[in-house]
């Protein structure tokens, strides 16, 4: 019976999104990436809004020219159209650097600069928006980039305060210029300086994260294999049991469940040492991997005993691998070490029935497998 969470999360599913999801989809599209890089620029055009705001301030107190004004914010605008465009296109993934971080940064940087030089008394305003353009920057420009736009920024400003001092000294008096000047070459250089911290910071954090997901694939391999033979642990071939019977059941093939246990192995520890015996299972699972089918899948129950899902095929004799199993065995010795020892082993077999548990073949495969053992041992019984 579905649970109450399956049904509201299916009922969501069906459920149209919300308008602000549609419209932010319209707006920004659906790749993240592009996404991210239009917020950037959604932050750049709040920047040139303020800015704009500042210059029409000026124009209606009378310090500033209502053409020219009009005519940087076009600017400012067009600025904003122009970016948006090429992002939304697609056609900024064409250049180097998609985000288009530094012309971005240049362009409002020189925007910026040129409503200094139109704002008149109220020009002081305009530096700290070379600084948030900065700020913004840094998250996505390489400590290079931002050091470069910001030997950019100071040198323009300086020459503009110049001009400024020179051509309005009323409003751009020359010892405010000098501290206004000051204070823009500090800010910049305190910028170019976190940018290389936040750098390295990134830098950090990634291979931080490699590293994390390095560890984490060897752990689940550690999880799912046994340690000693490198074959699938118990609990990977349960899995992989339980795959197999919803796979069957959905119309998929049937299988065969084989449980094999080495013969006389404790005697193989018991006279050779613990050492010898684990030489002798590691040498066993190699020979599995070699001799059995690639769809035939082993893996370690545990102990001296190994579990076979053998897909069936239309030749019949589910025994036949295990029986190339046997023959190659015989024909190799168990461990340099152990003169002419063979590995001997009993095998029992059970097929999957639709529908049952896994856990009741793999009974079945055990009861054949004590079968085998009572019958005399190195053979296989199919149940
Ligand atoms: P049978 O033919 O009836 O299967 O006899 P057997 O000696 O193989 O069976 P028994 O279950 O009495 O002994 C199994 C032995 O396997 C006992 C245990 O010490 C040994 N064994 C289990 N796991 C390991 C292992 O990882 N390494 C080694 N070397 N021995 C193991
Ligand atoms: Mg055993
Ligand atoms: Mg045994």
């Amino acid at each position: 019976m579905p649970t109450h969470q399956t049904v509201s999360a299916a009922l969501d599913s069906h459920r149209p999104p919300r308008w602000s999801t549609r419209f932010s989809h319209v707006l920004l599209g659906e790749d993240s990436r592009q996404r991210l890089t239009l917020t950037l620029l959604g932050l750049a055009s709040l920047v040139t809004t303020t800015v704009v705001l500042l210059l029409m301030y000026a124009a209606r107190i009378g310090v500033a020219d209502v053409g020219q004004v009009s005519l940087l914010a076009g600017l400012f605008f067009v600025f904003i159209v122009g970016f948006y465009a090429l992002i939304r296109s697609g056609e900024n993934r064409r250049f180097a650097d998609p985000t288009l971080a530094m012309p971005q940064t240049i362009i409002a940087q020189s925007l910026i600069a040129a409503s200094y030089a139109m704002t008149g008394p109220v020009h002081g305003a305009t530096v700290i928006m070379l600084a948030l353009v900065m700020v913004f920057g840094m998250f996505s420009l390489r400590p290079a980039s931002v050091r470069l736009a910001c030997i950019y920024t100071v040198s323009l400003m300086g020459m503009v305060m110049v001009w400024c001092a020179r051509h309005d000294p009323l409003h751009y008096p020359a010892r405010q210029e000098v501290f206004n000047f000051a204070l823009t070459a500090i800010v910049m250089l305190a910028i170019s300086q976190l940018a290389g911290q936040l750098s390295a910071m990134r830098t950090r954090l990634k291979t931080q994260k490699i590293a994390l997901e390095q560890a984490l694939s060897h752990i689940e391999e550690m999880a799912a294999h046994d340690e000693l033979t490198g074959l699938p642990n118990r609990r990977r071939m349960m899995t992989l049991l339980q795959e197999h019977a919803t796979r069957h059941a959905r119309g998929g093939p049937r299988f065969y469940v084989c449980i094999i246990d080495l013969d006389h192995f404790k005697h193989i520890n018991d006279s050779h040492g613990h050492a010898a015996g684990d030489a002798v299972l590691r040498a066993f699972a190699r020979q599995a991997q070699v001799v059995l089918r690639n769809t035939d899948m082993i893996g370690r129950w545990g102990g001296e005993e190994f579990l076979l899902l053998l897909p069936e095929t239309p030749l019949g004799d589910p025994a036949l691998g295990v029986t190339r199993l046997r023959d190659s065995l015989a024909e190799l010795p168990a461990s340099p070490s152990l003169g002419d020892l063979r590995i001997r082993f009993s095998a029992g077999f059970a097929r999957y029935e639709h529908g049952e548990p896994v856990d009741q073949a793999i009974e079945r495969a055990d009861r054949a497998l004590y079968a085998a053992k009572s019958a005399g041992r190195n053979r296989s019984v199919v149940l």
